[in-house]
């Protein structure tokens, strides 16, 4: 009984959640001059049950990201309807098999070796993998993704492996006092994103995934594509 009651609690916590934070985004969309279809919602569900999962899934969001592989697969198993899942965490070369039909795209891509296994994989399996670059802008050691420097010729590098089709940078800047400080990464980021799109092999990119609970508004400010919310739709991560 009780269950059941937190469970509603819970249930409805996420309805009016993603009201808000699809107010919030449209309001960030129109701010900007940009279209309400730029900008893609993730629910990243991380540590929460399938079915809180699934009761998001019910109110129309269409895509979950995940960052471990094995949490994936457990859960997907219980996941009802239609959706996308992307990875965006740190992925072992060793577990690019489990996952490569399961998903559709692998936003965390920060290695030369990692893009050739999900390569090698992808043809194996005979699908092309859309994947994003994962860029550490803040260069920060707790960070996995690309350093910035020279990040153009390895990017370049990993468009030209058949099996897989660069998509677009991701990346979590540091952790910032202030609107003005978040906004300068993610204006980083995207200058990054426009330098690369002149690339031959990388002028087709369209996914700029940047922006969490935290800092989606200031993200689509910025430019983002896909932002990557978690917290503040299913409330406080319990680990
Ligand atoms: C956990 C996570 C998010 C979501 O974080 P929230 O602050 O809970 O919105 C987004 N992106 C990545 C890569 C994550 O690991």
């Amino acid at each position: 009984m009780t269950e059941s009651l937190s469970n509603d609690a819970v249930f409805r916590d996420i309805e009016l959640n993603y009201q808000q934070i699809q107010q919030t985004i449209s309001d960030a969309v129109s701010c900007s001059g940009r279209k309400a279809d730029e900008v893609r919602f993730m629910a990243v569900t991380k540590t929460v049950p399938p079915h809180f999962i699934n009761h998001a899934l019910k109110q129309g969001i269409q895509l979950i990201g995940e960052n471990k592989v094995q949490e994936l697969l457990e859960k997907k198993e219980y996941l009802v309807g239609e959706y996308e899942a992307h990875l965006i965490g740190h992925l072992q070369t060793n577990k690019v098999k489990k996952i490569i039909r399961e998903v559709t795209m692998i936003q965390s891509v920060d290695s030369l070796r990692l893009a050739a296994e999900i390569a090698k994989q992808a043809k194996n399996a005979e699908l092309v993998m859309d994947v994003l670059l994962e860029i550490n802008i803040g260069r920060e050691e707790s960070k996995t993704g690309f350093l910035p420097d020279g990040f153009d010729e390895i990017a370049c590098q990993i468009a030209e492996l058949d099996g897989l089709r660069v998509c677009g940078i991701m990346s979590v800047p540091p952790v910032c006092e202030s609107e003005a400080e978040v906004r300068k990464w993610f204006s980083q980021v995207r200058q990054m994103y426009e330098d690369l799109k002149k690339q031959t092999l990388l002028k087709d990119m369209n996914v700029l995934s940047m922006g969490m609970s935290s800092d989606f508004r200031e993200a689509i400010l910025e430019g983002s594509t896909l932002v990557r919310v978690g917290s503040l739709l299913f409330g406080r991560r319990r680990y």
